[in-house]
């Protein structure tokens, strides 16, 4: 697996960033919190078959690169038409994946952000394997209070960041595997629902607040919903 990208290196202050973007903007890519900042308890991020593909080797490139983060610029996107947000002033956040070893202050992004320009075009190849497969998953580890290796997810400056280690990244996999290569034969949505997706949340034993779940849904025949103007007024 192959993916085209965008390498930035931004320096601010002592520390310099690396962040790496896909190649082409994914105009078909949408995600919205539903309930409360910092951590609604449920994100709700659609895509195309195409943008499914390219969230699949973000992932996966995601969890092999520790030291730079993963970003996939959705802002622009307007919802699509058979969603809750179409027609109204929700906007669209973009999604970031990265290591908690990098120690990142999600705050900071804002200032990351502004400063990314065109950036270097590099094509990353991202070997078989790096995400496994549902089977080749320790299922009941998540259980365990010992556990550490657990996601992170909440929203900063209209981003919405997925943060983790390199084993929390591969045990979710399987599931952005499943999302870009669709269902099996009669295996139903995550959620119930009539649709194609996944999700992924950052539950984990012991904890003391509630958890996020980031639910993706491949939206094949995409339509844009209409924008108010009021939202369009407001994009930044
Ligand atoms: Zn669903």
């Amino acid at each position: 697996m192959r993916l085209r990208t965008l390498v930035d290196e931004v320096r601010l202050g002592p520390a310099v960033y690396r962040v790496l973007r896909p190649y082409r903007p994914l105009p078909r890519a949408a995600l919205f919190p539903a309930g409360g900042e910092p951590r609604p308890h449920c994100l709700l991020m659609y895509a195309d078959r195409t943008a499914a593909a390219v969230l699949h080797a973000a992932w996966a490139l995601a969890t092999i690169s520790p030291r730079s983060l993963v970003c996939l610029p959705m802002r622009a996107a307007r919802p699509p038409a058979h969603t809750p947000f179409a027609g109204s002033e929700a906007m669209s956040y973009d999604l970031v994946l990265l290591h908690h070893r990098l120690q990142f202050p999600l705050s900071r992004w804002k200032q990351v952000r502004a400063r990314l320009r065109g950036g270097t075009p590099h094509t990353a190849v991202l070997p078989p394997g790096v995400l496994p497969g549902y089977e080749e998953i320790d299922h009941d580890a998540r259980g365990y209070a010992g556990q550490r290796d657990h996601l992170r997810i909440e929203l900063s400056g209209r981003t919405a960041f997925v943060v983790g280690s390199t084993v929390a990244f591969r045990q979710w996999g399987h599931c952005l595997r499943r999302l870009a290569t669709g269902p099996g034969p009669d295996e139903a949505s995550s959620c119930g629902a009539p649709h194609h997706c996944v999700s992924v949340d950052d539950w984990r034993p012991r904890q003391d607040r509630d958890w996020t779940d980031l639910h993706i849904e491949v939206v094949a025949d995409w339509r844009p919903g209409a924008v108010l103007p009021a939202a369009n007024a407001v994009r930044r």
